[in-house]
């Protein structure tokens, strides 16, 4: 095998090396999060925050009405017990028992409508729980092929790291030197020969050149300055 085949399948390998690293990469920056599931974990406190909220107004509320209606009940009893006789202190009672009353309803209506919003914050918190429910366990399996993934990237790159030492361990140092330097300088170090064209620079190559990268030493174009490989 000619040398520059041996610097192009090297070079091939290092390629796919480089790709699968970045595919691996890609793979592991999503393992372990996921912005949706931690959204809706936050949506679900907060609506649970509210719903505990609204039942102390509702406890709240009861507990008012409660208290009002025992006092109600001992003003009514006061005022038709016939204790009282002065027709100005009855009237002070009557709209006392009044005032208790209109309270009373307001708070009735108040806690009237707690109790529906307590019902929506329950409509609400149960969608949400079904909702994240729902995104885990796809959140769940979608780790579980990621780490699947992974495992089969690092067993690839694995396999191509040591087939990447073999084709080392079959070139000279001083031209896998040169090789490294190249492809530092430029990214990748050698070129294919296509229809007689370079496809690092894509210019033609001369008679000369193509006969001389026919050869079994190393040729280097006279423009781009990588190996050429003529297949
Ligand atoms: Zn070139």
């Amino acid at each position: 095998m000619s040398i520059a085949r041996k610097l192009y399948q090297l070079q091939e390998i290092e390629l796919e090396i480089e790709s699968k690293e970045q595919a691996l990469a890609q793979c592991l920056s999503r393992l372990g999060k996921s912005r949706v599931v931690a959204q809706l974990r936050a949506k679900q406190a907060k609506e649970q925050q509210h719903l505990e909220e609204l039942r102390r107004q509702q406890h709240s509320a009861e507990w008012e009405i409660e208290d009002l209606g025992t006092k109600l009940a001992a003003a009514k009893e006061t005022l038709y017990s016939g204790r009282i006789r002065s027709p100005k202190e009855l009237a002070s009672l009557q709209h006392e028992v009044e005032g208790l009353e209109v309270r009373r309803d307001q708070l009735e209506e108040r806690a009237l409508e707690t109790m529906e919003q307590v019902e929506l914050a329950m409509d609400n918190l149960t969608a949400i729980s079904n909702e994240l429910g729902a995104s885990e366990s796809e959140w769940r399996s979608q780790q579980q092929r990621l780490s699947a993934e992974i495992e089969q990237f690092k067993d690839l790159l694995s396999e191509l790291e040591s087939k990447r030492q073999q084709m080392l361990a079959g070139i000279d140092s001083q031209t896998i030197d040169f090789y490294n330097q190249l492809k530092k300088q430029k990214g990748w170090a050698v070129a294919k020969v296509e229809q007689g064209t370079c496809r690092g620079c894509r210019i033609s190559l001369s008679t000369a050149e193509l006969q001389r990268a026919r050869g079994e030493q190393l040729v280097e174009c006279n423009s781009c300055r990588r190996i050429l490989f003529l297949d």
